[in-house]
């Protein structure tokens, strides 16, 4: 409401010397208030809803038929009750301010003359106040909404993607099986070139099956966050080099960690994120024996990983780029769906950590990421 604009005030006083002094001051020194007076409580309840709200609600303290807080009764909050209120007392008390603020008033005025003679700029500052006040919540609802409608859409997003993989899997089992029967019953029947284009299925039905699962386990990561767990990291590195076993023996890699700690988390998902990690750090290298070392510090209320590798490292253009879905730099030298790092980064973000990436390209890169120690 602009100031230009005739603001109204119900003013709700039984005594009528009272009702009158705040009448002329008002007029006195705004001539763009309107004063409708009612002398109790009934009166304003009634005129309240028979009339368009008012721009404020002066109200004595003590009425014929109840007190002038009971307007705001059962409101929490001025912005519930949808209209600024101000209470008159006949005498100022620390209590009774406290009583009026938390049932809702914005504020409390004396009527002691001099007061009440302030009580035009009492006014405009309640409203102004309200304005803010109703601006801050109307801002915090709509935030609200979206991020309900945001969480929404996530969560569609991801049944979205599970139900649509899911689905893929049975006819790529199919081509699957049926290509392999070709293979099997007539590979002889087909010469050289159809043979080629075959393995060439085989080969796609592969990659895909790759994609699909990568997808599903995406999918997955929002959903399954049941109960954490206390997890020891070390025993977990230790079936960590286990599973990549023969990517290490091919390699001839090396998996180093010392003193990891034991944390509050989801055994599957911090399994996942480190496989992913380290498997990355071994398979981008070009050197004669790829070197992953997995190592933690204690940073503040966080825990700091690093999980570091002397490979092909990643050119500073692309470090915000590769966490992104399907992003691949190597799509032609190395085989990956360009899934894995999505996932690490969804799962971190479940965790409520943060996680980047360092890298000098032709001598290795950094992975850190943050877990909180509680
Ligand atoms: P994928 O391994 O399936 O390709 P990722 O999401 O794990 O998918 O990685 C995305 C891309 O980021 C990789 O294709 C690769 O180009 C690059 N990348 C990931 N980790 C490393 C690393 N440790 N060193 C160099 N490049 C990496």
């Amino acid at each position: 409401m602009t100031d230009s604009e005739a603001r109204s005030i119900l003013l709700v006083e039984d005594e009528e010397a009272h009702a009158e002094l705040v009448r002329k001051i008002f007029s006195k020194n705004n001539s763009q208030w309107k004063i409708y007076l009612v002398s109790s409580l009934a009166d304003a309840f009634k005129w309240l809803d028979e009339n368009e709200p008012p721009s404020l609600i002066i109200s004595d303290y003590l009425l014929p038929d109840g007190r002038g807080l009971d307007l705001a009764k059962d409101v929490k909050s001025p912005v519930e009750m949808g209209i600024p209120l101000i209470i008159l007392t006949a005498h100022g008390s620390e209590q009774l301010a406290v009583r009026s603020l938390k049932s809702g008033a914005m504020d409390y005025v004396v009527k002691s003359a001099e007061e009440l003679q302030k009580l035009p700029w009492t006014a405009e500052r309640v409203l102004r106040e309200w304005d803010n006040v109703t601006e801050r919540k109307r801002a915090e609802e709509e935030l609200k909404k979206y991020t309900k409608e945001l969480e929404r859409a996530n969560r569609d997003l991801e049944d979205y993607t599970s139900v649509v993989s899911h689905d893929l899997k049975a006819p790529l089992r199919s081509i699957r099986v049926f290509s392999m029967l070709i293979m099997d019953d007539y590979a002889h029947s087909l010469d050289e070139t159809g043979r080629g284009y075959l393995n060439r299925v085989k080969a796609a039905v592969e990659r895909m099956n790759a994609l699909i699962e990568d997808l599903l386990k995406l999918s997955r990561v929002g959903r399954k966050f049941a109960d954490l767990e206390m997890v020891d990291l070390n025993e977990l590195l230790e079936e960590i080099k286990e599973d990549l076993k023969v990517r290490i023996e091919e390699r001839a890699g090396e998996i180093v960690a010392a003193n990891l700690p034991s944390v509050s988390t989801q055994r599957v998902w911090i399994r996942e994120l480190l496989t992913n990690l380290i498997d990355n750090g071994l398979k981008f290298n070009k050197s004669e024996n790829p070197k992953v070392e997995v190592s933690c510090e204690e940073n503040g209320k966080d825990y700091l990983f690093k999980v570091e590798d002397n490979g092909v490292g990643i050119e500073e253009k692309y470090l915000s780029r590769i966490l992104n879905l399907s992003e691949r730099l190597h799509p032609e030298e190395y085989e990956g769906t360009g899934i894995g790092l999505t996932i690490c980064k969804k799962i971190v973000d479940k965790f409520e950590g943060n996680i980047w990436i360092t890298s000098s390209p032709g001598v290795g890169s950094t992975f850190f990421f943050t877990l909180s120690r509680n």
